[in-house]
């Protein structure tokens, strides 16, 4: 069977074909980074590393493509209206919005790195690629499907019969749904944003050729993916939430633009939930992932997002993830009993039977993962290994050491490569032992603060602090965290 994808677009399972034989282009949407990740962005991005990692498994040589948004992105979006909300941040905490920026961008790397997500081949800051945005305004206007409005640039959506091909909503209702008389700058209320006039005091402006502004959001994606991936390309990616208007208006400007199709397969993965409800900072339930990572591994995080669909609704629960914890010690166990039989292990050839189920996991696994990036079926899968591997280990005759490093193999290359999941690190109970050297060291901080030498408690908790690890006095109890 061969790759099938669930294309938005079409709304259709599709055979994956990509544009030119053995390569993959892909785009995925971003944060804006005015604020720590949350449990919603590693959803998005565990689930696009994982089609990207399946890609390469498959032989595929991909670039993976990726923006960050650090200009332009609007507290009201969807009427272009409202405050920049990098500069909102910046203006609430007296720093350079440039400062916002390289702190929560470099604070999202962190998360993404505890996560095993691997990095985008090409990063891309919308602030580093003005000059391709404005060239791009300029090819719209040229094409008369923009129009220049006392300074700013908009997107006619009239002119682009296209508009709304995408999440199927209709120019009329849209106009019926704008807010009526909110700017008095477009021409038709659906009109989107290419360029923005700066108000007097804006903190990020540029010049162009209509004045000193900024870029509307949509247009950065557009810009940048045809730089890096050309100006039809295999697959965007995103969250659904962004489909409307975000993705929309991509493929408006760049088809426009250039009169070709803008992307052959539009992927969207699900939100996550809390509880069952939406998360939200005004909800009270808004979690961020190194919140979450106080309480859990980041390889049970990981597990636990793998263990939905991508476009199925994640939900968050303490049972969903007691669970997810428990089946990675299970992984992790399995690995370990392994790797400890192998040393003293028998020569000899595989055992026929074992390899003959070992194939029969890994051909369910593909098939899982061929149907649009099944990862809750190639976990199941992942599970059908553990219960292999430990009959193999528990049987009267001892398993050769052929037989034992296939099936490592197997745990390598789908748990570890495909999935991203560390199991081998696990395996060797680094963190188990992290976590009673620790103990020990706080008994030891406890004990010298009782006897009042406080000058050595100090030093000892300054001492793991440059070691990345810090230590939280609570309610009577002393925690440690890694930084
Ligand atoms: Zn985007």
């Amino acid at each position: 069977m061969s790759l099938q994808v669930y294309n938005s677009l079409t709304r259709t399972k599709e055979i994956f074909e990509p544009i030119v034989p053995g390569r993959v282009g892909i785009y995925v949407c971003g944060p804006t980074v005015y604020g720590d990740s949350h449990l919603g962005h590693a959803k998005a991005y565990i689930s696009f590393d994982v089609i990207v990692r399946y890609l390469r498994f498959l032989g595929y040589k991909v670039r993976y493509v990726q923006n960050i948004t650090d200009v332009g992105h609007m507290t009201d979006n969807d009427e272009d209206q409202g405050e920049d909300k990098i500069a909102k941040k910046a203006a609430l905490e007296r720093i350079e919005p440039m400062e916002v920026v390289t702190h929560y961008m470099m604070s999202y790397f962190d998360d993404m790195a505890a996560l095993n997500v691997q990095w985008p081949d090409i990063i891309c800051l919308a602030s580093g690629h003005i000059p391709e945005q404005i060239a791009l305004i300029q090819r719209l206007l040229d094409a008369g499907v923009a129009y220049v409005s006392n300074g700013s640039v908009y997107f006619s959506v009239d002119q682009f019969s296209g508009y709304g091909k995408l999440s199927g909503r209709r120019v009329e209702e849209l106009e019926e749904g704008a807010r009526v008389a909110v700017n008095i700058e477009k021409r038709n209320p659906a009109d989107f944003a290419l360029w923005k006039k700066a108000e007097p005091g804006h903190l990020m402006v540029w010049d162009s050729p209509w004045g000193r502004g900024f870029p509307g959001w949509h247009l950065e994606c557009s810009a940048m993916s045809m730089k890096y991936l050309g100006e039809t390309f295999d697959i965007h990616g995103g969250g659904l939430e962004n489909q409307f208007p975000h993705h929309e208006c991509e493929i408006a400007q760049s088809e426009a633009a250039t009169g070709k199709p803008f992307v052959r397969y539009w992927l969207h993965n699900n939100m996550l939930t809390i509880n069952g409800q939406k998360m939200g900072k005004s909800l009270g339930n808004f979690v961020t992932i190194k919140e979450m990572l106080q309480r859990i591994s980041p390889e049970a995080l990981r597990l636990f997002v793998l263990m939905s669909h991508y476009r199925s609704v994640t939900d968050f629960s303490d049972e969903a993830l007691n669970s997810a914890e428990k089946g990675m010690a299970r992984l992790s166990a399995a690995v370990q009993a392994l790797s400890q039989r192998l040393p003293g292990a028998p020569e000899g050839s595989a055992d026929r039977e074992t390899t003959a189920e070992l194939a029969e996991i890994r051909r369910r696994f593909t098939v899982a993962m061929d149907d649009d990036f099944n990862t809750a079926e190639a976990v199941a899968q992942l599970f059908s290994l553990v219960r292999l591997a430990n009959s193999v280990l528990s049987a009267p005759n001892p398993a050769t050491r052929d037989t034992l490093e296939r099936l490592m193999a197997e745990f390598r290359e789908l748990g570890e490569g495909v999935l991203g999941l560390r199991l081998k690190e696990r395996a060797a109970g680094s963190e188990d032992l992290t976590d009673q050297i620790m103990q020990v060291l706080i008994q030891v901080r406890e004990k010298l603060r009782k006897e009042k030498q406080y000058a050595m408690a100090d030093e000892i908790r300054q001492m793991l602090a440059e070691a990345g690890i810090v230590l939280k006095d609570e309610k009577g109890r002393t925690t440690w965290a890694r930084l």
